[in-house]
Parts: C-alpha cells; sequence; structure tokens
C-alpha cells in the first residue's frame, strides 16, 4: 500500500484549496499572462498533490508552501486521502 505523503500549505493556499477560489493570485500578477500563468503553476502544484484532505494546523513557526513556494508564517498540514 502507498504511503500517504503530506504537503504544508500556507493560510492562503489552504483556503482556495479549500474553496476553489484563486482570484487573489490576479492581485500578484502585473499582467493578464502573469496571472494566467500563476493560476497555472498553482493548479498544477494542487494537482501534484493529489486528492488531499486538511489534516492539521502545522506547528509553530515559518513554512515553506507547497502551493505558492513562499516561505509564511503558518498554515495547514494537508494528507492525501486513499481513494
Ligand atoms: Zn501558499
Amino acid at each position: 500500500m502507498k504511503h500517504k505523503e503530506a504537503f504544508v500549505v500556507c493560510d492562503r493556499c489552504s483556503a482556495s484549496i479549500a474553496n476553489d477560489d484563486w482570484t487573489w493570485l490576479d492581485m500578484y500578477a502585473d499582467t493578464p499572462e502573469e496571472s494566467l500563468e500563476m493560476h497555472a503553476r498553482h493548479t498544477a502544484s494542487v494537482e501534484a498533490m493529489g486528492i488531499v484532505g486538511m489534516a492539521a494546523k502545522a506547528e509553530g513557526g515559518y513554512i515553506r508552501c507547497f502551493v505558492c513556494g513562499m516561505d509564511e508564517m503558518g498554515g495547514y498540514v494537508w494528507e492525501q486521502v486513499m481513494t
């Protein structure tokens, strides 16, 4: 049986996965092309995680977000859900 993988994801991306809403990316993009590119990159990261469920709040300190790659204060641990 495949081992379950876990990913640390920042608060902002965790909310985006939960709500399937990535509109905040548009605020970070300078051009429509950059916005499209950012949406594609983040969606690819989420797809790479597979089917995930939020497991727990990440413990203390800074985390490196698996989805956006930014160092953020706090976040959530998402675990793959076996189907
Ligand atoms: Zn993030």
